[in-house]
């Protein structure tokens, strides 16, 4: 499988002269097999994702981990929603009393948005899902919620034998006394255990973390601990905060790679990366 990174930042589209390394597009990942097209969360990288699709795919599958604004922001400017020839079957989690397509209908609808979701042209499918199994094609796709503020889930992404793990969101410190140390009680570790790849939430230093406790994520620290626990082969720092330059973000990785032992291959996420899996 093929995984592009088309956004990579957190909380806030953040372009500038600045941060022209590691993008200032929010949260999207697309996952590509052959004809298969899954895109983990519509941030504002959709958009360039929509313009680049491969005219032979007509179904796509977008996955919200949930609907915080910087994950559904790219949605209204999604080209494949405007064409009657696409199928898009969009995943998420419901909200405690409303249901998923009703929080969508929130974002399609004047004021926020022009143009409401019953009349876009594509074919569109909406699928509520919780701590849920499902396949799309030849993918197996286990969804469960974690640590994050509002209905909020993760996805382990599975084809032949190869793992994708996506957490953008994620805080899994939060209330643990010693983190991390018990794995079967840690937030997110059903689904990102011995992952080819992690893509998980680092925004913040150490420092910024402590002002910042329940905010729903995680510093760079407690992430790479997090991967260490997870025993993943390659992780994905991911979730960059709106407010960091480039230089910042290369100084906070080298501080990290100084003082924690990392056995694993851990790197900076960088819009337009791509990976791939057998
Ligand atoms: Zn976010
Ligand atoms: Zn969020």
């Amino acid at each position: 499988m093929k995984i592009t990174i088309w956004g990579c930042r957190g909380s806030l589209p953040s372009p500038g002269p600045t941060k022209t390394k590691f993008g200032g597009n929010t949260a999207c990942i697309e996952v590509q097999n052959e004809k298969t097209c899954i895109i983990f969360d519509g941030g504002s990288g959709i958009q360039n994702l929509g313009l680049a699709i491969d005219p032979e795919i007509s179904e796509i599958n977008i996955l919200l981990t949930h609907l915080h604004i910087d994950h559904i922001i790219g949605l209204g400017y999604f080209q494949p929603f405007y064409n009657p020839k696409y199928t898009v079957n969009i995943y998420g989690p419901a909200g405690s009393t409303v249901s998923l397509i009703e929080r969508l209908r929130r974002y399609f609808s004047p004021p926020f948005f022009p143009v409401r979701l019953k009349e876009l042209p594509a074919s569109i499918h909406i699928h509520e899902i919780d701590n849920s199994s499902f396949e799309i094609d030849d993918f197996i796709l286990k969804s469960e919620y974690i640590c994050h503020p509002g209905p909020t889930v993760g996805y382990r992404c599975e084809l032949n034998d190869s793992v994708v793990t996506y957490l953008p969101d994620h805080e899994p410190a939060l209330g643990a006394s010693h983190f991390p140390e018990l794995n079967e009680w840690c937030s997110g570790f059903n689904l990102s255990k011995d992952a080819d790849i992690l893509f998980h939430d680092a925004q913040y230093t150490e420092g910024e973390y402590q002002s910042r406790v329940g905010w729903g994520h995680s510093s760079m620290t407690d992430a790479i601990r997090f991967g260490s626990l997870s025993k993943v082969k390659k992780m994905v720092l991911f979730h960059h905060d709106p407010s960091n330059s480039d230089a910042q973000l290369e100084t906070m990785f080298k501080e990290n790679l100084r003082k924690e032992h990392i056995d694993f291959e851990v790197i900076l996420g960088v819009e337009n990366q791509v990976f791939n899996l057998a």
